[in-house]
């Protein structure tokens, strides 16, 4: 080819540049300090952050986004969501959500969700498994096709547990039909085994079920869950309520205890101690009051609720490191899952823990322990534009996260004031 066509030809080749966005940032608050800076530039290319600061010079073709009057922060994750189940309402059993609904309208619920909860703001989650056969992982793999605007997804697969999932007691004829949930796993080699299969079809983190029947996970039992999901590189999981069991998921070594509503001073300062995160999944009164009990635990709203507010105020002032968990399962007539998920924010300000450490709650601690720390969970050169932004400073009241009004995921405005 002659060389003059042949630069023509590359040029016309080439994919056109991608158009650089500049965020006019009010005031940007870093929640693993808590500091603000003021009028920051931000510029966003190819997904990322390309510069931030306050002498950055506008690109003559930048789209220029004004965010003056709005606090600007990284986008919220949520370390424990079950965007694909809602619980049947009426105290029908838990069962129920997957007798009636299948893998396919289990993922249509999920992509409902996750917009919703992404214009809100919310730009990871974590989803701990009740996803079906998998949904998760499809729900993941379409977003990342870019078919439709999503979070940033992680997923569990199927949640590990002793013989019946999280099921009490169903008659035998019913068959093991909790399955399509959960994989039986009662031994270290049947947890080896249930761990594969879940990295087989996508999981991202393990979740084990330590305390909810008979039998409870040894120590042993969990050290060698961790051994085997730190190998692939996963992160391991772990509903419990407290109790021996409890005791044995921290020294085992986990990397989070889920729920966690029976701890005690001792246990908390013993996660402290060895880095084991919170995620206590501290729901309000009102959300426990419409679960359908699997179990004692969550059997009186009121109890639990105090006890929940209790504890949160305890990890606290204890130091434990604590990321933020919403578990939200049902519904509320006229209110959407964001709604719910920021109803929380009534708890932690219930239990005394200052708007900051809320803020880095649901943020730099769940890029940790998601382990997505370098990618996301901050606003730095290089870091995913997962950028949020609203008119109220949520350091002064944290409840102005029910005010966000700009979200950028990757770069892609998906929501904007104006
Ligand atoms: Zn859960």
């Amino acid at each position: 080819m002659h060389r003059r066509l042949l630069v023509l030809f590359l040029l016309f080749a080439l994919p056109a540049a991608a158009q650089t966005i500049a965020l006019r940032a009010g005031h940007v608050i870093n929640p693993a300090t808590g500091a603000v800076q003021n009028n920051q530039i931000i510029l966003v290319e190819n997904g990322k952050i390309s510069s931030i600061g306050t002498d950055s010079t506008l690109p003559k073709d930048a789209q220029v986004v004004d965010l003056s009057n709005e606090w600007v922060m990284p986008g919220l994750i949520d370390a424990h969501t079950h965007l694909t189940l809602s619980e049947i309402p009426g105290k029908a059993p838990f069962e129920a959500s997957y007798l009636k609904e299948g893998t396919a309208l289990r993922s249509l619920r999920g992509l409902h969700n996750a917009e919703i909860i992404l214009r809100a703001g919310f730009t990871t989650v974590r989803e701990v498994g009740n996803e079906a056969n998998y949904a998760c992982s499809d729900l993941k793999q379409a977003f990342k096709e870019g078919w439709f605007d999503g979070p940033t997804m992680q997923c569990a697969g199927k949640i590990i547990a002793p013989f019946g999932g999280q099921s009490v007691r169903l008659p035998p004829e019913q068959g093991e039909f909790w399955k399509w949930e959960y994989i039986d796993a009662d031994s270290p080699d049947e947890i080896r085994r249930a761990i594969h299969e879940n990295i087989y079809y996508g999981a991202d983190v393990i979740k084990l079920v330590a305390d909810n029947s008979a039998f409870h996970y040894s120590e042993n039992d969990i050290r060698v869950a961790v051994e085997e999901a730190h190998a692939a590189g996963r992160p391991v999981a772990v509903h419990v309520y407290g109790g021996p069991a409890a005791d044995n998921v921290i020294r085992g070594g986990a990397d989070s205890l889920e729920h966690g509503f029976g701890l005690t001073d001792e246990q908390l300062r013993l996660m402290k101690e060895k880095g084991t995160f919170l995620v206590g999944t501290d729901f309000p009164a009102a959300h426990l009051a419409g679960l359908n009990p699997s179990n004692d635990t969550l059997a009186n709203a009121d109890v639990l609720g105090k006890k929940i507010i209790d504890r949160l105020g305890r990890a606290n002032r204890i130091g434990v490191k604590m990321a933020f968990g919403s578990d939200t399962v049902t519904e509320m007539p006229g209110r959407t899952r964001a709604d719910m998920m920021f109803d929380y924010l009534a708890v932690w300000r219930a239990a005394g823990v200052p708007p900051a450490d809320i803020l880095k709650a649901m943020t730099t601690n769940g890029a940790e322990l998601l382990r997505i720390d370098k990618e996301r969970g901050s606003l730095a050169l290089g870091q995913f534009a997962d950028i949020i932004a609203m008119p109220a400073d949520p350091l002064q009241d944290v409840e102005s996260l029910r005010k966000i009004n700009f979200v950028m995921k990757n770069g892609k405005i998906v929501r904007s004031p104006k």
